[in-house]
């Protein structure tokens, strides 16, 4: 059976949505896991197309896949507050590198970043490339982590000003007005 994608009632549009299927195979506020085993990795990947081959998935390569899906996570809360992040930018270099992201020209003209390697880390360099795309196409800073701590659910902000904070208002923007509410009558 294919693994879903999570991508909740605001998806990104191609090619950002398997990014923000990717970093929603976890979910924070359940414990939820989609990639509990390296088998899991590697079907989730190559039902996405982002794996060719037929490659034995190690522990080590779910490690590194989820370690790059922190890195991402914390990108879109960047994306959210608009603080960069060093520590998740540093990590996206190290992957950039292992996966070999190479510029290309297509047939069409068109250029295209995508990963040299194979395997495990040509597939993570895919996921890579489309976060490229992504930024390249405008739609990348739309996406985001959601601003609520326990949540970090990953959606897609399609307000005017680009102001959404929380995945959903009525969610958890809500839970976090509560909060400062308990906190300021705490504080009293
Ligand atoms: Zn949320």
């Amino acid at each position: 059976m294919m693994i879903e994608d999570r991508i909740g009632s605001k998806p990104a549009p191609q090619p950002l949505r398997t990014v923000q299927a990717f970093v929603n195979t976890s979910d924070v506020e359940t414990g939820r896991e989609d990639l509990a085993t390296p088998r899991d990795l590697r079907q989730w990947l190559s039902e996405r197309e982002l794996l060719k081959g037929d490659e034995t998935f190690r522990d080590a390569d779910l490690r590194q896949a989820k370690e790059l899906r922190a890195a991402l996570r914390q990108m879109l809360l960047a994306n959210n507050s608009g603080a960069s992040d060093p520590g998740a930018i540093g990590v996206m270099n190290r992957f950039a590198r292992t996966a070999q992201m190479v510029l290309t020209f297509k047939e069409t003209g068109e250029a295209e970043v995508r990963p040299a390697a194979e395997g495990p880390d040509g597939a993570l360099g895919r996921i890579l490339a489309r976060v490229c795309a992504s930024m390249a196409d405008g739609t990348w800073q739309r996406l985001k982590a959601c601003k609520q701590r326990e949540c970090l659910w990953a959606f897609y902000d399609r307000s005017k000003n680009h102001s959404g904070a929380w995945c959903a208002m009525s969610v958890c923007g809500n839970r976090t007005k509560a909060r400062g509410y308990r906190n300021r009558s705490r504080g009293s």
